[in-house]
């Protein structure tokens, strides 16, 4: 049986790192709708060009673009023994979706990052991505130095961290995306993680987590 896990939390929480993480370990796709919907705008598809005004404001794209994106994904041969989602359900309906494409047959463990409000706004400020390699890099100080420890690469900021859009991004969270709680709440394979420990405490917790619900995949997908 196929075992998906959903990354959960708002932005800023560390989702990102730790679903890179976590599919390394597994050996199964990393599926980041964001990753997906900047990749659209850089090779300047019809799709990207449509979305990346939506991506600069810091609303949501719609849930039938993001669905299309995912429900393809989902078909290729590679994400046939599971998959890590970043980003995706972030509303209930797209939550929905997921439900309706992964049936009974295919196990979903949902894993919630929880982070203070204070701390994701200063992570998202400090935050950077190497152009070259794609790493996600935490600045120690505003002003850091700025190149990757991983390549030497130039660490650049997404567009949708500069502090008027992460403001939005969090309101847009509390209002579409935190609702998904309550969605999940009950499910046997639903828990939530202290995401304001270290990166590799994250991992711990993450891991030890999923191999707990491990027991009740199955009964509660
Ligand atoms: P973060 O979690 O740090 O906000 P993401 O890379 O997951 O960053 O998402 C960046 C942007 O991409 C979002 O602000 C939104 O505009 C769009 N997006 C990503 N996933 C979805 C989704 N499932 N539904 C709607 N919009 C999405
Ligand atoms: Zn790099």
């Amino acid at each position: 049986m196929a075992c998906h896990i959903v990354m959960l939390g708002p932005p800023g929480a560390g989702k990102g790192t730790q679903a890179k993480r976590l599919a390394a370990v597994r050996g199964v796709p990393h599926v980041s709708t964001g990753d997906m919907l900047r990749e659209a705008v850089q090779s300047g598809t019809p799709l990207g060009r449509r979305v990346q005004a939506v991506l600069d404001s810091g609303a949501l794209v719609s849930d039938e673009i993001v669905a299309d994106l995912v429900r393809e994904r989902l078909t290729r041969p590679d994400a046939r023994a599971g998959v890590v989602l970043d980003g995706f359900p972030r509303t209930v309906a797209q939550a929905q979706t997921l439900d309706t494409l992964l049936g009974n047959a295919d196990a979903l463990v949902i894993v919630d990052l929880a982070v203070s409000a204070t701390d994701l706004i200063r992570r998202l400020s400090l935050r950077r991505v190497c152009a070259a390699c794609g790493t996600i890099v935490a600045l120690v100080e505003a002003g850091a130095t700025e190149v990757c420890a991983q390549c030497g690469g130039a660490l650049t900021q997404r567009s949708d961290d500069r502090e008027e859009v992460v403001r939005e991004r969090l309101a847009v969270y509390e209002r579409s995306t935190a609702p998904l709680v309550d969605y999940y709440r009950e499910r046997a394979s639903y828990r939530t993680i202290d995401g304001a420990q270290s990166p590799d405490a994250v991992a711990g917790a993450v891991a030890a987590a999923i191999d707990e619900t491990a027991a009740v995949i199955g009964q509660d997908r």
